[in-house]
């Protein structure tokens, strides 16, 4: 008999427990495009109230809540701000463009990280050979960066200069839960300095579908108008919702076990020769390595890891990346840090 393979590729690869099924089971539901679905509802005012936010909404999928986020800010022809390696524009096929008209300003942050410093200037001037800057965006935790929490104090700055300067802040917050357990600064502290947010529930809290965006009434109005515009309104969707209220209430505290089992991940790796960490420093759930090319490259490596029942993702052609989560318990990560060590020793023959 095999075993089931040790699951590190992502935290979306989680399946929903069964305490969660039963409470899809047994979710009150309605129309929530006619009218409203109960459950649905519970979730965006818990929401709402967690985030410190006027109001709330669900939809299925992070990206169309940041796309969202982007189109009730913007208009054609408007431009945002954004650090280079941030999700919104590198996996969102950038939809700003695609469906909005919007286009984006880039800047290199230190893995996900930006200073304000670095925003003054780029801020176009009235002028009509150019396009509008209109909003900032940040990712927290960042995606890329390899689950870093952005510094408060530095994000504190950057939303100060945007709002000093006019401009609107959206916070990717797919993972913000990570940042609330390992900072211990909450949701609406957080929160507090953007116009609106984002956050998963398909990450790390373990549920099926579904995201939401919370902010202003007047802003989620046009949010919900937008949904239903890019294909997002969901009819009996306190089905999913009610994944989404069970991962809210069991699954946030237990978070800093998934931090727990990526350091000891990353312990292993900084011991292991042929093997570098990047970042050295690991925030979260998310620890990305660089294999030497003495080794080998990150898909062979990741091949001899999944013929030892380990499962990792080929990020670039020397990288990998290892997620921990709600699937995987210490003694899986046990077993995955001795096949990471075997697969190094032997590819260095
Ligand atoms: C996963 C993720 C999203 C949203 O992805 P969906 O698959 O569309 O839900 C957005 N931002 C970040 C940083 C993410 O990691």
């Amino acid at each position: 008999m095999t075993s089931t393979p040790i699951d590190l590729r992502s935290d979306t690869v989680t399946k929903p427990t069964p305490g969660m099924r039963r409470s899809i089971a047994d979710a009150k539901v309605g129309d929530d495009v006619i009218e409203t679905d109960p459950s649905v509802e519970r979730l965006q005012d818990l929401c709402a109230d967690m985030l410190g936010m006027e109001s709330s909404i669900f939809m299925p999928s992070g990206t169309m809540t940041n796309q969202i986020a982007i189109r009730i800010h913007c208009q054609p022809g408007d431009e945002f701000i954004c650090e280079s390696g941030c999700h919104i524009y590198n996996y969102e096929q950038a939809a700003f463009a695609q469906l909005s008209g919007v286009s984006a300003r880039t800047v290199d942050g230190e893995f996900g990280v930006l200073h304000v410093d670095q925003l003054g200037g780029l801020i176009r001037s009235d002028n009509e050979h150019l396009v509008r800057t209109r909003l900032v965006c940040l990712e927290n935790t960042h995606n890329r960066g390899a689950g870093r929490v952005q510094p408060y104090e530095k994000v504190v700055d950057i939303c100060q200069w945007a709002k000093a300067n006019g401009l609107r802040r959206h916070l990717d917050g797919a993972r913000l839960f990570n940042a609330v357990v390992a900072t211990g600064i909450d949701l609406a502290d957080w929160a507090q300095h953007f116009d609106t947010v984002s956050v998963c529930f398909s990450k790390g809290l373990g549920a099926p579908v579904g995201s939401v965006l919370a902010g202003p009434r007047e802003l989620i109005k046009g949010a919900r108008r937008a949904r239903k515009l890019f294909g997002g309104g969901m009819r009996q969707a306190g089905i999913i919702a009610a994944g989404a209220l069970y991962a809210l209430e069991n699954n946030v505290e237990r978070l800093v076990e998934d931090h727990a089992n990526a350091q000891v991940l990353a312990d292993a790796i900084r011991q292991i020769d042929g093997l570098s960490l990047l970042p050295d420093k690991v925030d979260t759930n998310i620890v990305i390595f660089q294999v030497d090319p003495s080794l080998g490259s990150a898909s062979e490596f990741a091949d001899a890891m999944h013929a030892e029942r380990v499962l990792a993702m080929v990020t670039a052609p020397q990288l990998i990346r290892l997620v921990t989560h709600l699937d995987v318990c210490a003694e899986q990560v046990t077993r995955a840090r001795e096949v990471i060590k075997q697969v190094a020793g032997s590819l260095a023959k």
